[in-house]
């Protein structure tokens, strides 16, 4: 899309700053502070700030247990938030919600409860090579101690999931395929309906890794056919500490228990227990309840200025980022070039400065970008790099950030003396 097109940005970034505390602080670099982190994790608004000590000042119990108005006050407000998650995702039902630490903890329950129960030896599982390391590993442990094979879809060079390659590998009738909504590393948004779709006629569940996308952009698992789904609310300004897992009700509630204990039991005698109804089978032992009711005010925050104009706003600073960065003399941009493809998360690489030195040279000039590998070294390795730079923008960003990070290149390469 030409750029005039994108001329009026939906949001107003720079006043959403103000409900933000962290951007009250002073920075040591004696500039305003510019966050460009947010997909590692998001600031919070006063609003879940406030939330979270009102649960623990005013309402707090703990919670499916106690029969007093406190602990009943708790309860409500936990499983209030259990609803908002799920109506935040599209969910059927509230039971298929499952409060988990964060999206890594999701993926592990999947692997452990479902996968230890439905695969085998001689099986297949598919991942990608575009995963963070949470969506590939656990399943790399479950095709190790299962007997399973596994193997990883290709990228492109450009930087889109292969699915020429995927189709491929379904042939060979996976039992299941892990894959990411959007990638941390490269910033793609996958085409998950199609991927699913594909997914399902060969036979394979989908394993969706939201933690990138269900922040940034409107995502309904029904319509994107998927069969779990884990997300973290630490990147989507709610507390850490706080995840999800949603899953199709007829697959949780064939699935054993991921942890025992407390809370997901339903009777227990010496000579054997029997599990409560899901989601509260999988939530062994007392869960995070402030930080869901945190969880709760960041859906709340979210949904009053709409997921759809989200998406519009980042939409918006990663076409004129991606611009700007690319006239830039020395940037090497990684990922899909069209905003339909790519989320506002812009990894890149500066000629001849290693990213470590990029982030500090920038943190100077009072940027805060993340260097490394971002917990993704298959696609390091895939692009023959050693890390690179992030730049990730959220609703609190404007196109002052995009100049404040073009000034921090300029500033960086004259200092290397590459400019
Ligand atoms: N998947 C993706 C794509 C991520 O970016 C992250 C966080 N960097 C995770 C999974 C893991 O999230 P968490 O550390 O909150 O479990």
């Amino acid at each position: 899309m030409a750029i005039e097109q994108l001329a009026t940005d939906i949001l107003d970034g720079a006043a959403l700053r103000a409900d933000f505390p962290v951007f009250d602080r002073a920075h040591r670099s004696g500039q305003p502070l510019t966050f460009l982190d947010s997909a590692a994790s998001a600031p919070k608004p006063r609003a879940v700030i406030e939330a979270v000590a009102d649960a623990y000042g005013h309402h707090y119990a703990n919670v499916h247990r106690g029969i007093y108005e406190l602990s009943e006050d708790a309860t409500a407000r936990f499983e209030a938030a259990r609803k908002a998650v799920a109506g935040f995702i599209g969910a059927p039902s509230d039971r298929e919600v499952v409060f988990v630490r964060n999206a890594t903890e999701g993926i592990n329950l999947v692997a452990y409860s479902w996968g230890r129960t439905n695969i085998g030896p001689g099986d297949l599982i598919l991942s990608t090579e575009m995963e963070h390391h949470a969506n590939l590993v656990p399943w790399q442990q479950l095709a190790a101690e299962s007997g399973a094979t596994i193997e990883y879809v290709g990228i492109t060079d450009d930087g889109h999931l292969d699915l020429d390659d995927l189709q491929l590998k379904l042939a060979r009738g996976p039992r299941l395929l892990a894959v990411g909504h959007v990638s941390n590393a490269l910033g793609t948004i996958n085409p998950i309906e199609e991927i699913s779709a594909m997914a399902h006629a060969a036979g394979a569940i989908v394993v969706l890794d939201a933690a990138q996308s269900v922040p940034h952009m409107p995502v309904d698992v029904v319509r994107l056919g998927i069969d779990f789904l884990a997300l973290s609310g630490h990147k989507m300004l709610g507390p850490s500490g706080i995840g999800a897992l949603w899953g199709r009700r007829e697959l949780l509630e064939a699935m054993p228990p991921f942890m025992t204990g407390g809370s997901m039991i339903s009777k227990v005698t010496l000579a054997g227990t029997t599990w409560a109804e899901v989601p509260l089978k999988f939530e062994a032992g007392t869960p995070a309840i402030a930080e869901a009711i945190g969880l709760h005010a960041a859906i709340d925050y979210l949904d009053a200025i709409g997921m759809e104009n989200v998406r519009a706003h980042e939409r918006f600073l990663f076409q004129h980022a991606w611009d700007a960065l690319s006239a830039a003399p020395g940037v090497r941009l990684l990922g899909p070039a069209s905003p339909d493809e790519h989320a506002a998360v812009i990894s890149f690489v500066l000629d001849g400065v290693h990213p470590h030195d990029v982030a500090t040279v920038f943190d100077g000039h009072g940027v805060a970008v993340r260097a490394g590998h971002h917990c993704a070294q298959p696609v390091m390795a895939r692009y023959d790099l050693p890390a690179t730079t992030r730049a990730s923008f959220y609703v609190y960003n404007g196109l002052e950030d995009v100049e404040r990070l073009l000034a921090a290149i300029r500033a960086t390469r004259t200092l290397f003396g590459v400019g």
